[in-house]
């Protein structure tokens, strides 16, 4: 069962380009060199961007990150959320929000 699998995913990856240079000639989006990539994923690669598809997804979840670090609440929001821990000033800051 695993090795028909295998074999299934060795033909697929089999038809594929095997260089850059290939996929460009024969109009494919992706392919396979069989060597690992500079980071040492052995992965398809896309052609548009010559990188792994294993890179592309960590490239994808840094720059997830790297928009979440710009939605963090300013520093001012930060005070503003300690000083509405403290009950008795949230009832007073409370009082002034209301005005
Ligand atoms: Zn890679």
């Amino acid at each position: 069962m695993r090795k028909d699998l295998v074999s299934k995913i060795a033909a697929d990856m089999a038809g594929l380009p095997k260089s850059r240079a290939e996929a460009l000639d024969r109009g494919f989006a992706h392919y396979y060199t069989g060597k690992p990539c500079r980071h040492g994923h052995l992965a398809i690669r896309f052609v548009s961007k010559g990188i792994c598809m294993e890179c592309n997804s960590i490239r994808n979840l840094k720059a997830l990150d790297a928009k979440k670090e710009k939605l963090k609440p300013c520093p001012a929001l930060l005070k503003l959320d300690d000083a509405l821990a403290d009950k008795a000033l949230a009832r007073e800051l409370k009082e002034v929000w209301d005005e």
